[in-house]
């Protein structure tokens, strides 16, 4: 895997193969005026296959938004052709305005302006639930 092609940016790396476009939507990358390479089915040797998302802008990316979808991620920062900063993520106790509730009885229905949050209540089963009515993501 090169990040050559990158001057100043982000790759978001070990992306389980197939979950590359869940990401790009649920991140809104359809939204950035910048490059976006999505890399599908990349041979790996830890995984067999997974998928790369290249962005050539440094973009604040939301971490709690990637441990939710694939806590197995790898974030690489480079900046000046130079590999800066390597994170990992962790599925997150807790997201902010990540997920919308869809309970059309749920409290943040009527009052847009409240924050939506979701905690992780069954982390084996990765079950997240609204924190105002409980309601399942
Ligand atoms: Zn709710």
């Amino acid at each position: 895997m090169h990040i050559d092609s990158i001057k100043d940016g982000i790759v978001i790396d070990h992306i389980t193969a197939g979950n590359a476009m869940r990401i790009y939507n649920l991140l809104g990358f359809d939204k950035l005026e910048c490059s976006i390479a999505i890399i599908k089915n990349v041979g790996s040797k830890k995984m067999g296959k997974k998928d790369i998302i290249k962005i050539d802008s440094n973009i604040p990316i939301n971490l709690e938004a990637l441990g939710y979808i694939d806590p197995g991620i790898t974030i690489d920062v480079i900046r000046d052709s130079v590999l800066v900063d390597k994170r990992s993520v962790d599925l997150p106790q807790t997201l902010h305005g990540v997920l919308k509730c869809k309970n059309p009885r749920c409290i943040t229905s009527c009052e847009q302006e409240l924050e939506q949050i979701f905690t992780l209540t069954d982390k084996e089963n990765r079950v997240y639930r609204c924190m105002y009515c409980e309601a399942k993501a």
